[in-house]
């Protein structure tokens, strides 16, 4: 966690107050908790009043595709088309999925090109077909496997045009890229991608867009969600977005380097060794590479008894031995996509880090490569 998230949070866990009692401990609980939705707000551009405080990401991405679908299809029978780009995490995917298999739901996987971009045109395509028929789009900002990030522009005027919301994930976008959540109609967020704690999140909701809510309860976060606030992980979360904020520019553009000079001399010092996502539009923290020949288990688990942590595929579905979905969609075999791994740095990454990885890397893909690829 960032010092200032865990000062503010810890300021607050030595406190008593419940942010919905109205005597004096409930009201300064309030205020830190409506201090906090107000600066969320201000640096994603828009008002208080649409920020609805989730446990995560999960639950901000659960609620905008179930509440969204559920209340359109109730509205209009004739929306069961959700339209879902193909790279989505798991915490989209699964529940798109859910409404298929058991609500009815026509799900639609939108295409992304070899660097898992969006292909906007097919899905202009799509909307034109019968936007009436479209209960909602989602297609996230920011991918979190390879670091594509999307036309969401473009995406937001598409279905603008057609009358369809727009859901975007943007859990990988915050902090590491300038994120106007005004743009879109729905957007998940969460505390610990921006070095706050963990188990907090939000999602950005238009008002007047109709939503079912999943949790039913004591009518907190204007009855989207109910449940007793934490106000602790909620002033936590808020400090790590306005840090975050402060130091995007040089923060990211460090990063950046530091990621470009990792693939640079990985290139250089590895035979085999390809580079998947945009090589532009990206997230300047995520270095996605895939070894010819080798198990990327099998390096995963060299590299860290080096000392390296690394991912295979999305780190929440790591164990899973699959081939990840987002390879997939981007059009690598299978062999490929489970010879990958995910690089990630951050705040606290340095150039030695770089460097560590460089000293361990050559040695640790010809073993792996000895021992063979996935079957
Ligand atoms: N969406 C994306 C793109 C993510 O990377 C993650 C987590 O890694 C999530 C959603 C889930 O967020 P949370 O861990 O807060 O539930």
């Amino acid at each position: 966690m960032r010092p200032e998230a865990l000062a503010a949070m810890t300021a607050e866990l030595g406190t008593v107050g419940n942010p919905s009692s109205l005597h004096s401990s409930g009201r300064r609980a309030r205020r830190v908790v409506e201090e906090s939705r107000e600066a969320i707000a201000a640096v994603l551009g828009v008002s208080a009043g649409d920020v609805v405080f989730t446990s995560g990401g999960t639950e901000a991405d659960n609620l905008a595709v179930k509440g969204l679908y559920r209340a359109r299809r109730a509205a209009d029978g004739r929306r069961t088309r959700v339209l879902a780009s193909s790279v989505e995490h798991h915490a989209v995917l699964d529940p798109v999925e859910h409404l298929g298999a058991a609500e009815g739901a026509e799900v639609e996987w939108l295409e992304v090109d070899h660097v898992g971009r969006l292909r906007t045109d097919l899905l202009e395509k799509r909307l034109l077909g019968d936007p009436s028929s479209v209960a909602l789009v989602t297609v996230m900002w920011a991918n979190n496997e390879v670091g594509t990030t999307q036309p969401i522009a473009e995406v937001a005027a598409l279905c603008a045009e057609h009358g369809v919301p727009l859901h975007t994930d943007a859990v990988q976008a915050l902090g590491a890229l300038e994120v106007d959540a005004s743009t879109v109609d729905s957007l998940a967020v969460s505390a610990h991608k921006v070095g706050g704690p963990h188990g907090v999140g939000a999602l950005v909701l238009r008002r007047g867009l109709a939503l079912e809510p999943l949790l039913h309860g004591g009518g907190q976060e204007r009855d989207v969600r109910s449940g007793t606030l934490d106000a602790p992980s909620i002033a936590g979360f808020a400090a790590a977005v306005l840090a975050s904020e402060a130091d995007r520019a040089v923060r990211t553009a460090r990063v950046r380097r530091l990621r470009d000079d990792l693939v640079a001399r990985v290139s250089a010092a590895i035979d085999g060794v390809t580079r998947n996502g945009d090589p532009v539009d990206n997230l300047p923290g995520i270095a996605h590479l895939s070894f010819d020949g080798c198990a990327g288990d099998a390096l995963l688990l060299l590299l860290d008894a080096a000392g390296v942590e690394c991912s295979r595929g999305s780190a929440c579905s790591a164990g899973v031995p699959r081939p990840s979905h987002v390879l997939l969609a981007m059009g690598l075999d299978p062999s490929t996509a489970m010879s990958s791994l995910r690089f990630s740095l951050g705040h606290t990454s340095r150039a030695s880090d770089v460097d560590r990885l460089l000293e361990v890397l050559p040695g640790a893909v010809a073993r792996a490569r000895r021992a063979g690829p996935s079957r």
